[in-house]
């Protein structure tokens, strides 16, 4: 099996609990969501995506790994929508090597491969998760864009593990023009409910992704303009 690789790169992580880690990201190509907030719009969006995408092998990506980054660093797989491929054989392949496999996802099909962690990210004006992905999910990643989106974020959340986190990320664009709408809700949404967390992408304050030769530098978020989301 080849695997469609929008991008890799070496970093950290800017997100959730696992933030600040060191870790390796393998962003797949493809996704059926269509966010109009989409931060990785070249994974999908008609004008940003790129000529060609490379495919590789599961044994393809571990070298990579192995070569670009040190043991000890988790390994991100994310995308796009990385739950539409069967991750099998590349989540054995990185457990070779001996790293710890997280996984980004919005949840929406069953999923093939063995991860340590999973973060769901449902999107609630796209299609919404599986509960079979919500049972084993074990943080979550609200996306609030508009005050709507917290409440439709919770609502898909039927089956989540008592013990999983749940994180209210400013959208990026909400965040970096300091949207006091939206980071005031999140912040009166956690004061009411404690197993709430506030976030924030760190990574992007640092433009930590930046520094690695093989990530895409062209920053195309959609920003949250409807008329970019198709
Ligand atoms: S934000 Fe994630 S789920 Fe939404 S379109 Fe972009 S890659 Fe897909």
């Amino acid at each position: 099996m080849k695997y469609p690789v929008y991008e890799r790169f070496y970093t950290w992580q800017g997100e959730g609990v696992h933030l600040g880690r060191a870790a390796y990201f393998i962003r797949l190509y493809g996704c059926p969501q269509k966010c109009f907030w989409c931060d990785s719009a070249g994974t999908w969006h008609p004008e940003f995506r790129p000529p060609q995408v490379g495919l590789y092998s599961a044994q393809e990506l571990a070298e990579f790994v192995r070569q670009e980054s040190p043991e000890g660093a988790i390994v991100v797989l994310t995308g796009g929508e990385p739950i539409l491929f069967d991750l099998k054989e590349l989540t054995d392949a990185l457990h070779v090597l001996g790293r710890k496999v997280h996984l980004e996802t919005s949840g929406i099909a069953p999923l093939r491969g063995d991860l340590d962690w999973v973060t769901l990210s449902p999107k609630p004006f796209g299609m919404p998760p599986l509960r079979e992905i919500v049972e084993l999910t074990d943080e979550v990643k609200i996306i609030v864009h508009d005050p709507s989106d917290l409440d439709a974020g919770l609502q898909v959340l039927s089956g989540l593990p008592e013990e999983a986190m749940i994180w209210l990320h400013p959208e990026w664009s909400r965040a970096r023009e300091k949207d006091m709408t939206v980071l005031n809700l999140i912040t009166h949404a956690v004061k009411q409910n404690p197993r709430l967390r506030a976030g924030y992408q760190m990574h992007k304050a640092y433009r930590a992704d930046d520094l690695d030769p093989h990530s895409d530098k062209r920053q195309i978020p959609l920003g949250g303009n409807p008329e970019l989301g198709v």
